[in-house]
Order: C-alpha cells, then structure tokens, then sequence
C-alpha cells in the first residue's frame, strides 16, 4: 500500500510559503498542496523498472512505467507527469530523441536521465537538451531520491512563482481600474465643488464674488477690444413690504421665482448674478443700446406678469422691479465707474416711481425707451 506522500523538507518549506501567501492573498492555499505528484519510469529493464516504480510509489508518486519512448512520450502528451525518469538503453527510438520529444511536448516536464549507456557525448548531449540530471546506473536509491526531489523543488518553484505573476497582475489591473474611477469621481467631485463655489445658494444664479471677477475680466476685454459692455443693475421694488406681508420665506421663493424669470430673459452668454438681498445685476455682452432696452423692457414685464405665491399657493401677488444701467467703453471706462453708473440710473429708477428703467447716458439719465431725460 503507498504511503502518505512524504515531500523532501525544501518541499515542504516551498509549500508552507505558498500556504502563507496565498492566505496573505485572500485565496486559502495556493495550488501546490493539490498537486498529484505523478513520475513515468522509461526502462526497457523489467526489474529497473518496476524497482523504481516501487521506490516512488513508497513515497506517494502517481507512477507509470514504460518499456519503450514512444508510449511515453504519447502518455506524457496527453497528460503531462511532473517527472521522468528515462534509460537511454530503450530500443525503440534513440534515449536522446525522446528526452527532446518529451522537452519539446512538455516544457513543465522534468526528464532525468538515468542510464546504464554512459558516455560523456551522450551525457553533454542530455544536459544540452535540457535534462535536469544525468546519472549513471547503478545508483543508490538515496541520490536518485535526492535528484527527484530536488526535480520536484524547482517545480513547486516554478508554479509558485507562476501563480504570484498571475496573481499581481490581475491585482495590478483591478488598481489601476480602481484608480481610475477614484479619478473620475474626483474630477466630477471637483467640478460639483467649483460649481457650487461660483452660485449664490438660495437662487443658484452667480453668487457676487463670481460677478465680481467676472466683471473685472469682461470690462479689460471691453477696453482691449472696444466691444460694449452693458451692466444692468435691478432691484426689486418694496420688498421689505412683501416679506412683512407673506412672511420671509415666501419672500424667498419670490426671490427665486425672480432668478428663474431673469435667466429666461437673456443670451446664453450674459451674465446673471446675484448682487446681494433684492437686488441683481446682468452682464450683457456685446450688446446694442436697442437690444438692451429691449431686454430690459422685456424683463420688467415679464416680473410684472408673474404670479408669486401669496398667503397659500392658489393665492398669487405680483411684484415689480426697477432697473438701471450704464455701458462702457460708451459711459465710462472702469469697473467701478460701470457699477456706480448703473446705481445712479438704478436710483433714478427708483425716483421715477419704481417698475421702470433708466439708463445713464453719457451722464444724462434717461428713459430708454422714449429716450427722453428722466427726473431722478
Ligand atoms: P425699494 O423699492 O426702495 O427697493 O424698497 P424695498 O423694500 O425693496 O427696499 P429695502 O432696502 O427697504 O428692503 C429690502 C428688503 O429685502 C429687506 C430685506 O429683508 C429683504 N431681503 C433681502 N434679502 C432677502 C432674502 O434673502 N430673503 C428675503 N425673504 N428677503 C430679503
Ligand atoms: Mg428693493
Ligand atoms: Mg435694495
């Protein structure tokens, strides 16, 4: 009866290793303690033969035993053994033909070679071929044990090594999906941040800081290019007297109801912020004294025809704005020329009784849209 198969002891140490790593890995044992140790005895020598087949087999071998190379060299084809033993005195083929048959067949495939022909040709030519020993007969069981053992740590060895390579490079793929994702995420996160960054919380417009710098970037491109550059300035009218009637929160509402009427209004490319409380400010881009007015117009009464919540949600209350503006390079030529333009016309609004518009004109306040001087 065989044995419990008994590895050399750097067997035994290459499997605990595989033990340890492939818990490390998260696998259990790697592969090694699975393996089915099997061995082909190649011996025209009946007794040779079946002295090694027992000898192996003793220490847990799967052993197979073949009297000629051909029938091997098919069997081994068919399922590769870990080890083969082969006498170069086989009469069928030439020992050497089938030691290369069984490299090039089996590359995983150790061939030791152990013969009674010796010659030194015959040896060079076996090591040349890639034979992992060549020994000559007789041989002492123990250095054939040896051999085969030491055959049967450069296995374990290589397999080991095989199944880490494998290992690291499906783990080095799964990072570096891993990374890549982390990296999206993060550009979105950022994005989101950048966004959230620039608009006002209540009624997502531009917040002022955004305007802010914005309106220093677009009056220098004003001011390189001679391009016009129109700030509109707009407040809505007794608000105060709004909230105190609805109550702060529904103020708030209308201030985003508002939002969403003054962004329905303009280009793509005008700017809406808001300036702080009540009040907004639009950036029109390259836009002509006619559209502006028109603009304007089009938004005061837009304000004007919308319903905001009153009391409850059936109950609706309308509101007005009034609306100032100034140009540059036409009115004045610096930022802070630009807004206090706007204001003067925004204040002249005001004082002409709300829910209208002035402009300041080369100085004069003016109704745009009789284009007559405004009180104020
Ligand atoms: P005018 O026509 O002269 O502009 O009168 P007004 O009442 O609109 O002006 P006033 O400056 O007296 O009051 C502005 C009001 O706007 C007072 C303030 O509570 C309100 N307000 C400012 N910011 C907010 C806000 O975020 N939410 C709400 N609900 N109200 C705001
Ligand atoms: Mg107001
Ligand atoms: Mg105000």
């Amino acid at each position: 009866m065989p044995s419990e198969p008994v590895p050399s002891h750097r067997v035994a140490a290459t499997l605990s290793v595989a033990r340890v790593i492939g818990e490390e890995l998260g696998r259990g044992s790697l592969c090694m303690n699975d393996i089915a140790w099997r061995m082909a005895v190649i011996d025209p020598d009946t007794e040779g033969r079946s002295f090694a087949q027992r000898a192996f087999e003793d220490r847990g071998w799967v052993v197979q035993s073949f009297d000629g190379g051909a029938e091997a060299v098919a069997a081994c084809r068919q399922k590769p053994f870990d080890v083969v033993l082969l006498d170069l005195g086989i009469t069928d083929v030439d020992g050497l033909d089938v030691l290369r048959d069984l490299r090039e067949a089996c590359v995983d495939t150790e061939v030791i070679v152990v013969t009674s022909h010796v010659s030194l040709d015959s040896a060079i030519r076996a090591l040349e071929l890639d034979a992992y020993a060549y020994i000559a007969k007789p041989v002492e069981i123990s250095d054939l044990v040896r051999s085969v053992e030491n055959a049967q740590d450069k296995i374990a060895l290589q397999r080991l090594n095989s199944e880490l390579i494998e290992h690291l490079c499906r783990n080095q793929a799964e990072l570096e999906r891993a990374i890549e994702e982390a990296t999206r995420e993060l550009a979105r996160a950022n994005a989101r941040l950048q966004e959230m960054a620039v608009r006002d919380g209540l009624t997502n417009l531009y917040n002022r800081r955004y305007f802010d710098e914005r309106l220093g970037d677009e009056v220098s491109r004003s001011k390189r290019y001679g391009s016009r550059l129109t700030l509109v300035l707009l407040d809505i009218d007794h608000f105060k007297a709004h909230n105190d009637a609805y109550g702060h929160l529904r103020g708030d509402d209308a201030l985003i109801t508002l939002a969403q009427v003054l962004q329905d209004n303009v280009r793509r490319n005008d700017v809406v912020a808001r300036f702080g409380g009540e009040e907004f400010a639009i950036l029109l881009i390259e836009a002509t004294e006619d559209h502006v007015a028109t603009v304007c117009e089009r938004i005061r009464s837009a304000v004007e025809a919308t319903a905001f919540m009153g009391h409850t949600p059936s109950h609706s209350v309308s509101l007005t704005v009034s609306l100032g503006y100034a140009s540059c390079p036409t009115d004045t030529s610096d930022m802070a020329g630009l807004i206090e333009s706007a204001d003067e016309a925004l204040y002249a609004a005001k004082a002409s009784g709300r829910n209208c518009i002035r402009s300041y004109a080369g100085g004069r306040l003016i109704d745009p849209l009789v284009g007559t001087d405004a009180a104020g």
